[in-house]
C-alpha cells in the first residue's frame, strides 16, 4: 500500500515540460493496468462466473500492485466510460482525477478535462 499523499513524481505541480512528461507517464501507467484488468475480467468470464473480480489497482503509482475485489456489474459500469478508473481509496491523484463513486475498498475516479482525459480516451481498449 502506497503512503497517503502526492507521489514524488507529482509533487512539483504540472507547470513545466518535465512535469507534463511525468503526468503522461502516470496516465500511461493507469492505461496499462486497465488493459491488465480487461484481461483478468475476460479470463474470469471463461471460468467460474464469479460475481466479483480481483483487479489490479488502476492508480498512477508505478510501484502499486494492490488487488481490489470489485463486483462485476460495478466493473462493467466503470469500463463503459473511457475516462473512469478503479483505484484504492488512498491512491487518488487529485491533480488529474476526481472521485465520483465511493465504495468500501476502493473509489471510482473520473479524469479531469484536458490532457488526462484525452490520454484516457485514446488508450481505452474498448474504444
Ligand atoms: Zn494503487
Amino acid at each position: 500500500m502506497w503512503e497517503k499523499g502526492i507521489p514524488p513524481a507529482m509533487e512539483a505541480g504540472g507547470t513545466n515540460p518535465l512535469d507534463a512528461a511525468r503526468v503522461a507517464r502516470v496516465r500511461q501507467n493507469e492505461a496499462l493496468f486497465r488493459e491488465v484488468n480487461e484481461q483478468i475480467a475476460s479470463l474470469n468470464q471463461l471460468g467460474a462466473q464469479l460475481d466479483t473480480v480481483g483487479l489490479v489497482c488502476e492508480c498512477g503509482y508505478a510501484t502499486c500492485g494492490d488487488v481490489i475485489n470489485v463486483h462485476r456489474s460495478v466493473y462493467e459500469a466503470v469500463r463503459a466510460q473511457s475516462d473512469r478508473f478503479i483505484v484504492a481509496s488512498d491512491h487518488v491523484i487529485s491533480q488529474i482525477e476526481s472521485v465520483v463513486e465511493q465504495h468500501v475498498d476502493f473509489v471510482v475516479v473520473d479524469k479531469k478535462d484536458g490532457l488526462p482525459e484525452e490520454i484516457a480516451s485514446a488508450t481505452d481498449p474498448r474504444a
